[in-house]
């Protein structure tokens, strides 16, 4: 008998409530050893006035059993309101989400019945860092921040998981046609990391043509990994040719901590009607036993599982006649897998976990010698009416605040070469990016664009921001202009 392991609740909003109490019945039924402290998150939370969704309370409980099963949230519509899930996942450094997503053909309709693809994606930076900012009239930013350490972790959990659990192969997904710099560090760490596990097969695809693949041929896929945004459309997307996103769980796992939950959200639209599929948090529970070191109860629970939807008893949102048998309401769906405890399913494939490690990633890190200051790009906000932006006009005002080793030598709009002039169609915003470089000693000294900024003042313009131009060990930081 083991001692019960101390996990931190959260039964949500909408049908969270519902699932969650079909779940622990479940799981309990089948004999987790698991001590449950309840916290309370999301909806409620943000209308008592908390903008973050969650108290220092909860989050006490959280860092002290390390672990979190969490029902889906509510993110109230409306600024002001900071998603609880990403604010979960960045202060417990949750950086790795892991969904697995498996078709059940014949027993739930699907026309891809050989999908079995596992879906890491990096859960805390990329666009998802939250840095937004309107900066002109027109123009609105977000900042995409990928780290070296960030990528280097996920990629070399996603081979470690492979490694671990027999998967073949590892595909990535990037659009480093593109973004060059930052998901060219993506794909760049992944063949570095690929070089460590020669014996998983490796493959590349541009996000266009791979999300289009994983839609159309997801068969051909075993592990992908991709960064935040990326994985999380791309991670919906496949769920959906299983039949349902009521039928996947994931897990978000950290150094320190794990969250464990279904993929979908609150269904509002089915809420308190008793009907919702409690299997995709179920699975998320699967997913939390073995990490908390129950592998034997995991083991019982999806096979039961399995083998109450190879029976054809099925919830709403997979229910099919010709395919299903039964069409069942949460609880009855509950019972039904409650009563296959012990048994295992006849034509899908059981499973048999066994005690793992957990999977431990480091960061190694690169030494940077040298990081020379070569120039900057003053952002401004310049040109009233359209018709009267004039590129030359602004590049000849420009070309008067030169001097101290800077000169002048690039402006572009959306990133589009537009000064020099070329001849271009280019609509022009009131958004423009003015790149000043050495013409004098390297490395520039800060005081040097500081005087930049203070005679760009005085000359009356509107600098909005500025991006320091780096070489680091002799390799450019910053991307040319488009055109340039
Ligand atoms: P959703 O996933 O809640 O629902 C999408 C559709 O799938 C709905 O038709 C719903 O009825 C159905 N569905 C989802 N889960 C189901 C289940 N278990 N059984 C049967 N049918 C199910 O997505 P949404 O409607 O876009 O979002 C609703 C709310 O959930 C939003 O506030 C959103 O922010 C939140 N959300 C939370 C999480 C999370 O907590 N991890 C994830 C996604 C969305």
């Amino acid at each position: 008998m083991t001692n019960k392991v101390p996990i931190t609740l959260t039964r949500g909003d909408g049908i969270g409530p519902e699932i969650m109490d079909a779940c622990l019945h479940i799981l309990t039924e089948a004999g987790a050893q698991i001590e449950p402290e309840e916290i309370v998150l999301g909806e409620r939370v943000y209308l008592a006035g908390t903008l973050t969704g969650i108290t220092q309370e909860a989050l006490d409980s959280v860092f002290r059993t390390g672990v979190v099963y969490k029902a889906p949230l509510t993110t109230p519509q409306g600024s002001g309101f900071k998603s609880v899930n990403v604010t979960l996942r960045k202060t417990l450094g949750l950086f790795a989400n892991v969904r697995p997503v498996v078709s059940y053909h014949p027993f739930v309709a699907t026309k891809y019945p050989d999908v079995d693809i596992v879906i890491i994606r990096e859960n805390e930076e990329d666009l998802y860092a939250g840095i937004e900012h309107r900066q002109t009239r027109e123009v609105y930013q977000t900042l995409k921040l990928i780290s070296r350490p960030g990528s280097e972790r996920i990629i070399r959990y996603a081979f470690e998981f492979a490694r671990r659990n027999g998967r073949k192969k590892v595909t990535c997904f990037t659009k480093d046609n593109i973004m060059k710099m930052t998901d060219g560090l993506f794909h760049k760490v992944f063949d570095e990391v690929s070089e460590e596990y020669p014996e998983i097969e490796t493959d590349h695809k541009i996000i266009d043509i791979g999300a289009a693949r994983a839609a159309t041929q997801p068969e051909t896929f075993d592990v992908i990994v991709m960064s935040n945004l990326y994985g999380d459309i791309v991670s919906d997307i496949v769920a959906e040719l299983t039949g349902s996103v009521g039928l996947a769980g994931s897990a978000n796992v950290g150094d320190k901590f794990a969250l464990f939950e279904a993929i979908h959200g609150s269904a509002p639209d089915i809420a308190g009607r008793g009907i919702a599929n409690p299997s995709g948090l179920l699975l998320g529970g699967i997913q939390m036993l073995l990490h908390i070191g129950q592998p034997e109860v995991a083991t019982r629970v999806h096979n039961a599982w399995l083998r109450t939807i190879e029976d054809g008893i099925h919830t709403g949102d997979i229910f099919k006649t010709g395919t299903s048998k039964q069409r069942v309401n949460t609880k009855e769906f509950t019972d039904a897998v409650v009563a296959r405890l012990g048994q295992e399913p006849q034509q899908l494939k059981s499973v048999s976990y066994e005690s793992a490690e957990r999977i431990r990633v480091e960061y190694r890190p690169r030494l940077i010698r040298a990081k020379q200051l070569v120039g900057v790009d003053l952002f401004l906000d310049w040109g009233g009416d359209y018709d009267k932006r004039d590129p030359n006009a602004l590049g000849e005002a420009l070309r008067k605040i030169d001097g101290d080793g800077l000169q002048l030598i690039l402006i572009t709009n959306r990133g589009q070469k537009v000064w020099p002039q070329t001849r271009t169609e280019t609509f022009l915003t009131d958004h423009w990016r003015c790149r000043f470089e050495s013409v004098g000693e390297l490395p520039l000294t800060p005081q040097q664009i500081i005087n930049l900024l203070s005679r760009a003042a005085e000359a009356g313009f509107d600098v909005i921001k500025t991006e320091n131009l780096y070489m680091f060990d002799g390799e450019r930081g910053f991307s040319l202009g488009q055109g340039q």
